[in-house]
């Protein structure tokens, strides 16, 4: 089967010159293709057309620009099925999730389509007798756009509509695990956009990420990944002092007071806890459980996350699919390792790998419910980026917020109650980017994406992303 593996450089589908780099089917463990990776020189030559492109691009208007992300969307949309099919090869998520994430991305071109060409903000006028002030939104300049493997296109498209809805030229380099339908979108990109307007280059990290987002003539660094590659864009960034957007890790708590609906928290918790095999920056992973309830809810919470349908992406009424690469599946088997050893904690359903689907070499783990958890436990504590969550009791609303504060992460988390005012209450002393009540997961076009703390700043989607993308400019005219 042939790919499309050449990158968009200059307005020209060219082959990487580096190192190849496998990319791997997580379902089978199989090689889908190599790719080699963008060199230095690709990536400097990628950045020089995004600057060359820049100033004409900014130029032009709100208007002709939402013309060209609508052109986009429509023809991401016209290839949902092949984008989907793809995408599932690429990550082993089920296929009907796939189909699903195009429809989001294909949703975002066109909101932002939208958007830019409403934008607001303080009224001109004279706020000293004798000028008049004016505020002007500008794009930041030319990005360097750097997105993870876990939604690989849909993480793409935060990445680019926005800054190409403002008028900003940039570089992406996608996942080198995961490149596959991020390198699809090159030949139509190169068909709606002028030469260097967009330019993207697959390649590892250390290698083709560290060129790009060490080059002088990058002015804005945007990431989606972890909180260490995040301390490397802070590094390069302070060299020439870039402007930075990080969205990085999560381990969302999820409070569940005695009066939630609790046949309605176990079905959201088994779709939004293992979906993507749990492998979500916003996963709802720490369950935090009234001590009244606790007992039932682990019991009937495990048998619901034991019938989760795991296996091949292509199957029928496939749930979840295997983890995404060999390391992070050894990983997340020691830490479940770690669990079993140890006499408090209790595995109530899952803990293991699952070694009989497909040809028997795919990653996949069993959907995991550990209880009695504690606050100091390391599956409480970290990210795990895998189908693993744990309960743990409480008896005193004021410690179940404690304890759901009490981490550097501040992305996302969820409160579950019949009584409104407890909602209300609970969720402004949470301190968290994202907060949902009675529900968890669910993002739109309109409302930003983000977090606080460790989690990184700047907001993906929502008018707020178009902001993130413009500078505010004061205009001040002496009459
Ligand atoms: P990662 O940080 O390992 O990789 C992310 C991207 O950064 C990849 O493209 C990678 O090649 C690149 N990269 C790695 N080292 C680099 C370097 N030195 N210089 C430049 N680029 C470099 O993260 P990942 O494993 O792909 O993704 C998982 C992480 O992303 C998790 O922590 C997850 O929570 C987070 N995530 C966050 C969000 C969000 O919206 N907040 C969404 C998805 C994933």
């Amino acid at each position: 089967m042939a790919y499309d593996t050449k990158f968009l450089i200059n307005g020209e589908l060219v082959d990487g010159t580096g190192d190849a780099v496998a990319v791997v089917n997580p379902a089978t463990g199989e090689e889908i293709c190599a790719i080699k990776e963008a060199s230095a020189d690709q990536v400097d030559a990628a950045v020089r057309a995004s600057n060359e492109a820049f100033p004409a691009f900014a130029a032009m208007t709100p208007g002709e620009r939402s013309a060209l992300l609508l052109e986009v969307a429509n023809r991401v949309e016209a290839q949902t099925e092949s984008f989907a099919a793809l995408e599932s090869l690429d990550t082993g998520k089920p296929i009907d999730a796939a189909r699903d994430e195009m429809g989001a991305c294909v949703d975002l071109f066109r909101f932002m389509a939208g958007a830019v060409r409403s934008m607001n903000g303080i009224a001109a006028g004279e706020y000293m007798e004798g000028f008049t002030s004016m505020i002007r939104r500008d794009p930041v300049g030319v990005v360097a756009s750097i997105s993870p493997w876990n939604y690989p296109l849909m993480m793409a498209v935060w990445k680019l509509a926005p800054p190409l809805a403002t008028g900003c030229t940039m570089v992406l380099k996608p996942s080198e695990l995961t490149p596959m339908t991020t390198l699809k979108m090159c030949q139509m990109l190169a068909d709606i956009y002028p030469k260097g307007v967009v330019n993207i280059v697959s390649g590892r990290g250390e290698t083709t990420g560290n060129a790009l987002i060490n080059h002088d003539d990058i002015e804005f660094i945007s990431l989606t990944g972890s909180i260490r590659t995040a301390t490397k864009v802070l590094e390069a960034a302070s060299k020439t002092i870039k402007n930075t957007h990080l969205e990085l890790g999560g381990k969302a708590p999820v409070i569940i007071y005695d009066d939630a609906d609790i046949a309605n928290v176990i079905e959201n918790l088994k779709m939004f806890s293992f979906y993507n095999a749990g492998q979500d920056c916003t996963q709802p992973c720490r369950y935090y459980v009234a001590d009244r309830i606790y007992d039932n809810f682990v019991a009937d919470m495990a048998s619901s996350v034991s019938s989760i349908a795991t296996g091949m992406p292509d199957a029928e009424g496939t749930e979840m699919g295997p983890i995404i690469t060999p390391d992070q599946y050894k990983r997340v088997n020691s830490i479940l390792d770690s669990v079993s050893a140890d006499k408090r904690l209790e595995v109530v359903t899952g803990g293991k790998a699952l070694s009989g689907i497909g040809g028997g070499k795919g990653f996949f783990i069993e959907p995991t419910l550990i209880a009695n958890a504690e606050q100091g436990d390391q599956v409480v504590a970290e990210e795990i980026f895998g189908p693993v969550v744990t309960a743990t009791r409480f008896a005193d609303v004021d410690q179940a917020i404690s304890w759901a504060n009490d981490t550097r992460y501040g992305l996302s988390a969820s409160v579950w109650t019949q009584n409104v005012g407890r909602a209300m209450q609970t969720v402004a002393r949470l301190r968290y980017g994202i907060t949902w009540v009675n529900t968890h997961l669910v993002g739109v076009s309109e409302m930003p994406h983000g977090g606080m703390k460790a989690s990184g700043y700047g907001k993906d989607m929502s008018i707020y992303a178009l902001e993130d993308y413009t500078v505010p400019r004061h205009v001040m005219i002496a009459h």
